[in-house]
């Protein structure tokens, strides 16, 4: 059987291939891959480390990386008018007259609850939209994942060492109301998100993500013929 680098099309050796490493070397442009991937197809050289996409950045650190995406949107043309309209006339309708008569109504302020959510969840998205980012940093065996705006958000902390492969794909937990793929660390433990990020940036931190779990967590070592990180 032919093993073809799909980076730039040569044969790899026989030799250069690590069956329980899962790791193939193609000889000629000093790339790294999966070699199940390379079986079935599915490997790619993935984006350039080095030329991130606009809203996009990667950046080595002494201890790990840290990389990340904007999930600014030109949605927020749509959405931040919409909010503004639909929690406008729903907030000011069910409690601003309250506010405003002085007079607290229990049914009304019930069934308003549902608005109230559907504010929190649409001026959350709006701030996504506009000026948010996902930002995921490794330090050692630590990887942080933030998503939020400014250093307001969501930010957990996970081992590295847990998770052994990447792929796009769908969160189970999160709500996802555009039905795009996110990004899914899987291992010992699952995480999935990035459903907000564009095509482009979801794509190059995948990439990222995949580089590093080939390097870190397949027992690459000094002994390794290639420079780690391409
Ligand atoms: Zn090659």
């Amino acid at each position: 059987m032919n093993i073809i680098c799909p980076s730039c099309g040569s044969k790899i050796a026989m030799d250069d291939i690590n069956v329980s490493t899962d790791i193939a070397l193609c000889r000629n442009c000093g790339r790294n891959f999966s070699y199940s991937e390379l079986v079935a197809g599915t490997a790619t050289a993935g984006a350039d480390l080095n030329a991130p996409p606009s809203g996009a950045w990667f950046q080595e650190l002494p201890g790990g990386f840290r990389v990340g995406a904007t999930t600014r949107s030109w949605m927020a043309l749509f959405l931040v008018p919409f909010t503004c309209v639909w929690s406008g006339i729903s907030m000011s309708g069910i409690y601003g007259t309250q506010i405003r008569s002085g007079h607290f109504d229990p049914g009304s302020s019930l069934f308003g609850l549902p608005f109230l959510i559907g504010t929190f969840f649409l001026v959350g998205m709006c701030v996504m939209n506009v000026a948010g980012r996902v930002e995921l940093a490794l330090n050692g065996d630590n990887l942080s994942v933030f998503i939020g705006v400014g250093p307001v958000g969501w930010k957990r902390t996970y081992l590295w060492s847990e998770f052994s492969s990447v792929r796009e794909g769908f969160g189970s937990n999160t709500y996802n109301w555009n039905r795009q793929p996110g990004i899914v660390l899987e291992g010992k433990r699952r995480l999935a998100f990035g459903s907000m990020l564009s095509e482009q940036r979801r794509y190059f931190v995948l990439s990222v993500l995949r580089k590093m779990l080939r390097n870190s967590n397949r027992g690459f070592t000094s002994a390794s013929v290639t420079p780690p990180f391409r």
